[in-house]
């Protein structure tokens, strides 16, 4: 593959698609990340020489495979499993399981190449990696779930453990999932390890490691606040998704003095002008994490505004933490976001905003903390989890919540370093992206042709 340049990066991009067609995900991801980089690696020709950007766009290893289960009427059914084993250039392979309808390849790959950049800028020793399936929770009983769950781990086992690949939760995998797939690893290797994080508290999890994605991302907000002596006193806030980032979310900004007016699905959005208070938001909890509803149902409880099939943000706040899903915020919305008054967005998702929207915030010169940086608090304390595992022992919630306040913290301290321009402005995008990938390269210099 090519090397890049200023003129490079067309031809690069041009070989990456060829190579890995149909994956516009994929491709998105690392055209983002290219771009940050072609003029530090103009500066720094020794990962060109060793063709460092060639080898990270190459995961180590995929692993795909069956997953048949049997459904509660007793009919057979068939998903398809993935494990993306991304790079293990600072630590063993470390990211989440998907379980959507939406899961393919390409999806994968994009957020196991995230992840490489995210664990890095953690200061933790993780590699990157990413799985999960095309199989859909929704709707599914608790013992469909089980099963499939079971039968999932039945292939995966052989692939994973605590010094080799860790897999988390994401969208459709909380701790419901990976109490079932824990159980069964445990089964198959007879062997009580860290192997997987987001566990149960009483089996091995971590406090906080719920809240740790949506506190974090907040906690990455008030950073960029504060260059600017500001903070989530009194501002209105506009959230999407409804999930476990969401709701954590919501809790912190919150507690910190701010107003979250919105909350989304894949069906719609509520918009509550009081504020989704605590017992608000408990009623949200009750309803996404054990009744498995819709958020419509919100609207119908408090008597506010539902809006069918769009998202929250043609609303008004001053802050916006995009929480649900990837290229769920475009370019239209990002121009309407920024005429309302918007000025700081961290993104709780994983590249929830297009490429358009975040040249938009780059251009209005707002606050704009991209996923790898904004959500790592998530794989941070899933660091951290693996760390107590090793040691058998369990932290307090305030040891755990102040060691992720101080990463988040060196992350953004990691993004103003590298990503300071000439003018002041901090370019966060292009701060987490060279920041994230100079540790990972270093590495794969010193172990040679890895
Ligand atoms: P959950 O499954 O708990 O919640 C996901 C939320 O997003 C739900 O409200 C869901 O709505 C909505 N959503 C999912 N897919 C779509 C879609 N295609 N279109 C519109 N809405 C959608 O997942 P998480 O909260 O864990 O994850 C949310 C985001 O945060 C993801 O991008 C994930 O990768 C990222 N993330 C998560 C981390 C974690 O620790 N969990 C760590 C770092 C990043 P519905 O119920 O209708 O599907």
């Amino acid at each position: 593959m090519s090397h890049t340049s200023s003129l490079g990066i067309n031809a690069f991009m041009a070989e990456l698609i060829a190579k890995n067609p149909a994956e516009p995900e994929f491709h998105q991801a690392v055209h983002e990340v290219v771009e940050s980089l072609d003029s530090f690696l103009d500066e720094n020709p020794k990962y060109k020489h060793a063709r460092i950007l060639e080898r990270i766009v190459e995961p180590e290893r995929i692993i795909m495979f069956r997953v048949p289960w049997v459904n509660d009427k007793g009919e057979m059914c068939v998903n398809r499993g993935y494990r993306i084993e991304m790079n293990s250039a600072i630590g063993p392979y470390k990211g989440g399981l998907r379980f959507h309808p939406t899961v393919n390849l390409g999806i994968l790959k994009f957020l196991a190449f995230e992840q490489v950049f995210k664990n890095s800028l953690t200061t933790l020793p993780m590699g990157g990696g990413k799985g999960g399936s095309d199989f859909d929770p929704k709707g599914k009983s608790d013992n469909e779930v089980m099963r499939f769950c079971q039968s999932f781990m039945t292939e995966l086992y052989r692939h994973i453990g605590p010094n080799t690949d860790v897999p988390a939760g994401d969208i459709g995998v909380g701790g419901r999932e990976i109490g079932f797939l824990y159980g069964q690893y445990k089964r198959i290797k007879n062997e009580f390890t860290g192997v997987l994080t987001g566990k149960g508290l009483n089996y091995g999890g971590s406090v906080i490691r719920p809240e740790a994605t949506g506190y974090g991302t907040v906690y990455f907000a008030q950073e960029m606040l504060s260059t600017r002596q500001d903070s989530f006193k009194g501002k209105t806030v506009l959230v999407s998704g409804s999930g476990n980032v969401a709701q954590f979310a919501v809790e912190k900004v919150t507690e910190l003095g701010g107003k979250v007016v919105t909350l989304s699905d894949s069906s719609g959005y509520i918009y509550d002008p009081e504020g989704i208070d605590s017992d608000k938001l408990k009623f949200v909890m009750y309803l996404k994490n054990t009744k498995r509803a819709r958020i419509k149902e919100y609207a119908d409880k408090y008597g506010v505004k539902y809006v069918e099939n769009e998202r929250p943000w043609g609303e008004k706040g001053e802050i916006a933490l995009p929480c649900a899903t990837q290229n769920e915020l475009n370019e239209v919305e990002a121009i309407k976001l920024v005429q309302n008054g918007c000025y700081c967005v961290s993104e709780g998702a994983n590249m929830p905003s297009t490429p358009e929207a975040v040249q938009h915030f780059l251009d209005k010169r707002i606050l704009f903390g991209p996923g790898k940086a904004a959500n790592a608090g998530g794989v941070a304390v899933s660091g951290l989890e693996m760390t107590q595992n090793s040691m058998r022992i369990s932290w307090t919630r305030e040891e755990v919540d102040q060691r992720l306040q101080v990463i988040m913290k060196s992350i953004h301290d990691t993004c103003t370093q590298y990503g300071t321009k000439d003018d002041g402005f901090i370019n966060y995008v292009d701060g987490a992206n060279i920041g994230g990938f100079v540790k990972v390269a270093d590495s794969m210099l010193s172990q040679g042709a890895v």
